[in-house]
């Protein structure tokens, strides 16, 4: 995939995990005043820890969008990006545009559906 395209997955990424943070944020923010450190520098893309405050205000679904998200943005660090983690072949574009955190090709993704996984 080249550089261009990778910028801008990297962009709807960090996208997705600030709209994740801040929501998550507000959350806190409406039961007590957050700390000036009680939220980490969204643009660090590159930090996998989170404040466990902030992981106790978010439902289970965002944690695991954020580590999706976080495992995608570690994918393009390594250059391993719209690579299916199972079978190894390029995920299509089209797919990864629709959901840039999936790991899997439509063909394992409903192999592993059929399974029930
Ligand atoms: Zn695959």
């Amino acid at each position: 995939m080249d550089k261009r395209k990778l910028e801008r997955f990297k962009k709807s990424l960090l996208n997705m995990r600030g709209e994740i943070l801040k929501k998550s944020k507000k959350l806190k923010e409406d039961s007590y005043t957050l700390g000036t450190d009680g939220i980490q520098d969204m643009a660090d893309a590159a930090s996998n820890s989170y404040n466990v405050d902030i992981l106790m205000s978010i439902s289970d679904n965002d944690i695991k969008l954020l580590k999706d998200i976080d495992n995608a943005l570690d994918k393009i660090k390594n250059s391993n990006y719209g690579i299916c983690e199972e079978c190894e072949e390029k995920i299509t574009e089209k797919r990864l545009e629709a959901n840039p955190v999936a790991r899997y090709c439509i063909t394992c993704q409903r192999m592993m559906e059929e399974k029930g996984m």
